[in-house]
């Protein structure tokens, strides 16, 4: 991409919210995060291509960018958002406190590892035929029952050890790393927020219900992976709706006009000091306790309005200026709002959406 003639890479720039005008999509309002300036990006056609929202739970295996800025401008905006409530949960991640959510291939358990709860009894065996290979949601699910007795770990100590090291050396390392050796240890797990399989609604070639405004990969919901996605599927929508959407962006510029003549509110474009940490762990405990991998319907109504709460205090603390962790610690309350909402909505269990009675 860096020797491409015609792409220009912005580095620090936080892309704030979507500029539209008159229902058209005519580029973004940029936050420049070295200057602590906000700058206009005038564009024909804008393509999102943020990536998913795993940061909106406090347990999740996500990069720390994850935090839904794509389905949030495209919300405010007016786009058609679906299936928020789809939010898979990857069934092992590491659980060892101050180390990173880090993620547990599946592979491993195809391998033979085993799941093990605090006395070292194989839970999945009465779960499912496929023990610890059944589908990603009714694993997870199971490790967050067992894990209200106690912790719960991948065993998978009856390997050889050379074989192990050779299957898995990068795992290997890094667990290494954090002070597990998983040839003669077992690793301590817990299910992690992984993927969004709901979004900013496309077609097939990419196209929002905004004109000039597109999206694809994780931050689109293009319908491809229903309520549950499967392993492996997520990068290879990226390059087959990248390939579809690119040509129709490119035939849309052809008939549209430049303007140059698009307007904005001076106070959004002010950068204000402003620390809402608290308020971004508060929210990812909530979703994580609430809306997470067991959903109970009481619960997920009191929640929307709590979460509505916040929405407010972050509206409020914007309305004088801006700054990243503002303005992503936002956009994590819509998204949290989008998922809720999308969660109440659904009244059956399918897929990533579990009611527990
Ligand atoms: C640990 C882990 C393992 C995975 N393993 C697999 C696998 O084996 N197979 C598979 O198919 N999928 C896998 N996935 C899922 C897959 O990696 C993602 O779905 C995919 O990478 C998403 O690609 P993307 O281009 O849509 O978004 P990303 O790769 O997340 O890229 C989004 C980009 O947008 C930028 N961005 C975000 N917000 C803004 C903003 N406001 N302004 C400017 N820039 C912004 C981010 O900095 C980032 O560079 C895995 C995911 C994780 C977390």
């Amino acid at each position: 991409m860096r020797q491409h003639p015609n792409i220009q890479i912005f580095e620090s720039h936080l892309a704030v919210d979507l500029l539209i005008q008159n229902g058209v999509c005519k580029g973004a309002e940029v936050l420049h995060t070295e200057k602590k300036e906000i700058e206009l990006f005038l564009a024909k056609a804008t393509i999102l291509a943020s990536g998913g929202a795993g940061q909106v739970y406090e347990r999740n295996c996500n990069p720390a960018v994850a935090t839904g800025d794509g389905i949030a401008m495209a919300a405010r905006a007016g786009a058609e958002i679906r299936d928020m409530e789809f939010i898979q949960f990857h069934p092992t991640a590491l659980a060892l406190e101050g180390k990173p959510t880090f993620l547990l291939s599946e592979t491993i358990r195809g391998e033979g590892a085993i799941l093990v709860n605090a006395q070292g009894e194989r839970f999945m065996e009465s779960q499912h035929e496929l023990k610890e290979l059944a589908p990603r949601d009714i694993v997870a699910r199971a490790i967050y029952e067992e894990m209200k007795h106690g912790p719960v770990y991948l065993d998978i100590t009856h390997r050889e050890s050379a074989y192990i090291k050779a299957r898995f050396p990068y795992i290997y390392e890094q667990l290494w790393w954090y002070g597990i050796k998983m040839d003669k240890e077992r690793i301590p797990v817990a299910p992690a927020a992984h993927y969004t399989c709901g979004g900013v609604h496309t077609n097939l070639n990419g196209e929002t219900n905004i004109p000039g405004l597109f999206a694809f990969g994780e931050v689109a919901h293009t319908g491809v992976h229903g309520a549950n996605r499967l392993a492996s599927n997520s990068l290879l929508e990226c390059m087959v709706f990248s390939e579809q959407t690119v040509p129709t962006a490119v035939k849309y510029v052809q008939n549209v006009e430049n303007d140059k003549n698009v307007e904005i509110d001076s106070r959004d474009t002010v950068y204000k000091k402003t620390d809402v940490e608290e308020i971004k762990k508060e929210i990812q405990h909530i979703m994580w306790e609430h809306v997470g991998i067991v959903r109970h319907e009481l619960d997920v109504d009191e929640t929307l309005q709590t979460l509505k709460g916040i929405q407010s205090t972050l509206d409020a603390l914007q309305k004088d200026g801006k700054n990243e962790m503002l303005v992503e610690t936002k956009n994590l309350a819509d998204v949290a709002i989008l998922i809720t909402t999308a969660a109440i909505a659904r009244k059956e269990s399918i897929g990533c959406h579990f009611i527990a009675n």
